[in-house]
């Protein structure tokens, strides 16, 4: 086997999809525990405790500032090499979320017992089955009085839409939890509240009718166990890798992350069953992740990530070859050769000088406002990744700057930001407005929150009469001279330079497109 495909093989780049408060954070810090990259319990909760801040924006900025690693989590465990993918957390930053699921190869649902699928859960769940993405389950939270867990499968199974095949089954829950039970090794774990489990000092039966199991547990509590598990055996679907990889079925965990409790038995299972890369479509032709050339897309871009260094990183999901230090990529939207210097790989705690990546790793490589989410990097082909969405932007605002002479700064920052893909930044060709679109009403709060600490510059928003932008293609250059010079009013550019028509209504916009047939308005900036 090549290089390449030995380390593909090795890798697992996923993402964890919860509803806030299920214990994703909990879980990602015992997964890290786990594979030696962080030492102590705590850190990564310091940067949770943040998210409750005063204020939405004050937190995602507090955030903001824990260094790279809460973006992308790389860490060995049995000699695989694990990426953990962050999603952000507020609703209103959907849009970075989907694409990072998108750069990922599989997903681990977390469910709180007691609350069971809530609603964020279930729009993830939506962008997870666009891609079939494979997804495992970690019923969390089984230290408190929750859901039957039967009832719980069954909510899973016809809400998601998934079939649902248990791997450990919980014995009591709450007060009366006493272990879990292995469906397929048919290992018995116990559970002794206030013991920061590792796998060492976790008692474990060989099975059910280990003798001594009844001691611990007691006779009823056996009998009732037994019981269940002849149901649930009868009832559940087996485990099916086949399915799982389809994404039709997903196995299913239950424990406590706080208490560090059936989350092991849940990584062995991910390390050894989730999906190494798989091949991916480009607009052109379907690359493996084995092809000894590198490739791959930019999913994400954060701007001035530590505020010492005031740095732009886009991320990079390898999805084949191989990334070595130095090395020169093709930018494929520019067409121009760029020396990938100083890129950073996500090892252990800390950001660190990448040496080599594979395909599943993310490496983050300095951004100077050349590189759009979306963007594509190979070694000279010209392929680009499809299926990394774009938004529309839905609200408009203008901005006002308290101090005319800071309108440089405004611009620069205007700019930067919005190469993050949260809000889009447009300048008019009649005015010197300078006009910002959005998803969420949250995001007009954090540019200007962003302006002031990053950029020194003090914005407002105000309404202003943009119902709705297109981005405008025309084949015709002639055409598209006549169309720019009839609608110059309503016309803009966007932060990377491409021509955009602002519509005042709707009906504008019908008259306008009714009125130029041979121009292509498009709802999203599309890449390929
Ligand atoms: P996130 O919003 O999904 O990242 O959730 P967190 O990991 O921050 O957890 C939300 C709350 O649930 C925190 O107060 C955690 O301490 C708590 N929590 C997490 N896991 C467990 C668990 O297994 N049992 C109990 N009782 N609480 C938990």
């Amino acid at each position: 086997m090549s290089d390449v495909s030995l380390q593909a093989a090795r890798r697992r780049t996923f993402a964890i999809i919860s509803h806030p408060d299920a214990g994703k954070t909990t879980l990602t810090e015992k997964l890290l525990l786990f594979g030696g990259a962080i030492q102590m319990a705590g850190s990564v909760k310091g940067r949770k405790a943040a998210r409750h801040a005063t204020s939405d924006w004050m937190a995602l900025e507090k955030e903001r500032g824990i260094s790279v690693t809460s973006s992308v989590m790389q860490f060995p465990y049995a000699d695989r090499i694990v990426n953990l993918l962050d999603t952000p957390g507020h609703a209103d930053f959907g849009e970075d979320t989907y694409r990072v699921l998108t750069a990922v190869d599989s997903a681990l649902m977390v469910i709180d017992v007691a609350k069971g699928v809530e609603e964020r859960t279930i729009k993830l769940m939506e962008v997870c089955r666009l891609r079939d993405t494979p997804i495992m389950t970690f019923i969390n939270k089984l230290d408190r009085e929750g859901k039957d867990p039967v009832e719980l499968l069954d909510e899973v199974e016809t809400v998601l839409g998934i079939q649902c095949a248990p791997i450990t089954w919980p014995i009591g829950m709450g007060k009366r939890l006493k272990g879990v039970v292995h469906l397929i090794t048919g290992e018995v774990h116990l559970y002794e509240q206030g013991r920061n489990f590792t796998r060492q000092d976790s008692t474990i039966f060989a099975s059910v009718d280990d003798p001594a199991l009844e001691a611990r547990i007691g006779a009823d509590m056996l009998a009732e166990l037994k019981e269940e598990l002849e149901l649930v055996e009868g009832a559940s679907h087996p485990f099916d890798l086949g399915k799982y990889l389809s994404g039709e079925l997903t196995p299913v965990f239950f424990g406590s992350a706080v208490n560090n409790f059936g989350v092991q038995l849940l990584l062995d299972f991910f390390v050894e069953h989730a999906p190494s890369p798989k091949p991916r479509e480009t607009t052109t032709r379907e690359v493996g992740a084995t092809e000894t050339r590198l490739s791959g897309f930019v999913f994400k871009i954060q701007a001035n990530m530590d505020p010492a260094h005031r740095d732009r990183v886009a991320f990079m999901r390898i999805c084949s070859g191989r990334f070595s230090a130095g090395m020169k990529a093709f930018h494929v939207r520019s067409g121009k050769e760029v020396k990938l210097a100083n890129a950073l790989t996500f090892m252990a705690s800390d950001r660190e000088i990448a040496e080599d990546a594979w395909p599943g790793d993310v490496i983050g490589i300095h951004n100077h406002g050349t590189i759009s989410i979306g963007d594509t990097f190979t070694e000279g082909e010209r392929i680009s990744f499809t299926g990394i969405p774009n938004f529309a932007p839905e609200l408009f605002r203008r901005a006002r700057l308290r101090d005319p002479l800071k309108l440089k700064q405004l611009q620069k920052g205007l700019a930067q930001l919005s190469e993050e893909g949260a809000t889009q930044f447009f300048k008019p060709l009649m005015s010197n407005d300078l006009i910002l679109g959005a998803v969420g009403v949250l995001q007009f709060d954090v540019v200007a929150y962003r302006l002031k600490d990053e950029y020194g510059v003090e914005a407002s928003f105000e309404p202003v009469s943009v119902a709705t932008a297109r981005w405008i293609r025309c084949k015709d250059e002639k055409k598209l001279e006549q169309f720019r010079d009839k609608n110059a009013v309503n016309l803009a550019y966007d932060a990377a330079g491409e021509l955009v028509y602002l519509a005042p209504t709707r009906v504008n916009l019908q008259l306008a497109q009714e009125r130029a047939p041979d121009v292509e308005f498009l709802a999203t900036r599309e890449h390929a």
